[in-house]
């Protein structure tokens, strides 16, 4: 069964700022992969800069991350707001110089970027959704430090989910967070060997992408992304691991593609839905 193909067109890697371009058509959100490399030394073409991303819904441009990679850039890229998924430098750092739109992250990020010049700071709470001009935000916590408490965001547009999760090891309260998501945007660290530790007697890094094609096996997700790459993804040939990564989740019963600086990706907004139920007979 397929459903929810999104369509995919490339973009200009090389280029920090998007032009200015026509909304995507009414009810579409469109994801632009600006960056996706994780916390590694080693960067390509393909992952050049920290792993961010851009929803473009209406007129909303809402930059969800911005590591050290982004902070001479994040000026001229001008979103429209700012969510963090947490404190460490390769998703926060970027705003040290400040930034005119409003950033939105937990109470442990602030802690953590508490002196940079950010003037209009908001506050988003585990287990309280928040609209951010017409998209939905709801924060889960999922393991990954306990220096930098992290979260994922289900983030919900029309009648899109998309769950987006860059750094993680396990996602709590898992099902909720999953039911009904239209995509998954997850952890590219490593493809089969988890990269954990504990510290205090928690579990800290990354999980496999195999885990995570795991819970969206269980979870009834069918389309999966990774961003996030780490080195066993960065440098290596891009078709191998590519397939390599196909066969994978076809064994769960997932789509599943790597991600690269500049990838877009639009998901159909409610007209769409309503025409496909409408064709099945529902
Ligand atoms: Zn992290
Ligand atoms: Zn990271």
């Amino acid at each position: 069964m397929q459903i929810n193909r999104p369509s995919v067109t490339k973009y200009r890697a090389s280029r920090a700022r998007i032009p200015a371009e026509r909304p995507p058509a009414s009810g579409s959100i469109e994801l632009v992969f600006l960056g996706t490399r994780g916390e590694i030394e080693r960067r390509t073409r393909r992952h050049w800069r920290h792993s961010a991303l851009l929803l473009r819904y209406g007129r909303a441009r809402i930059m969800v991350d911005c590591g050290a990679d982004w902070r001479r850039r994040v000026a001229r890229l001008a979103p429209s707001a700012i969510v963090l998924t947490h404190g460490h430098p390769d998703h926060a750092f970027g705003l040290a110089d400040g930034v005119r739109c409003p950033v939105y992250a937990t109470k442990e990020t602030w802690k953590l970027i508490e002196r940079y010049p950010v003037t209009r700071r908001g506050v988003i709470s585990v287990g309280e959704p928040l609209a951010i001009e017409g998209i939905c935000f709801e924060a889960f916590s999922v393991e990954h430090s306990t220096r930098a408490p992290a979260v994922g965001y289900r983030i919900t547009a029309g009648a899109a989910s998309i769950f987006y999760v860059p750094d993680v090891v396990a996602i709590r309260h898992r099902a909720r967070a999953l039911t009904g998501v239209t995509l998954y945007v997850g952890d590219g660290a490593s493809l089969f060997r988890p990269i954990i530790r504990r510290r205090d007697g928690r579990r800290i890094g990354h999980t496999t992408i195999r885990a995570q094609l795991g819970w969206c096996a269980e979870e009834g997700v069918s389309n999966a992304i990774f961003t996030h790459c780490g080195s066993g993804i960065v440098g290596r040939d891009g078709r191998r691991v590519g397939a390599l990564l196909r066969r994978l989740a076809r064994e769960h019963g997932v789509a599943a593609r790597i991600a690269h600086d500049g990838l877009r990706i639009t998901l159909p907004g409610a007209a769409w839905r309503k025409r496909r139920a409408a064709a099945s007979g529902h």
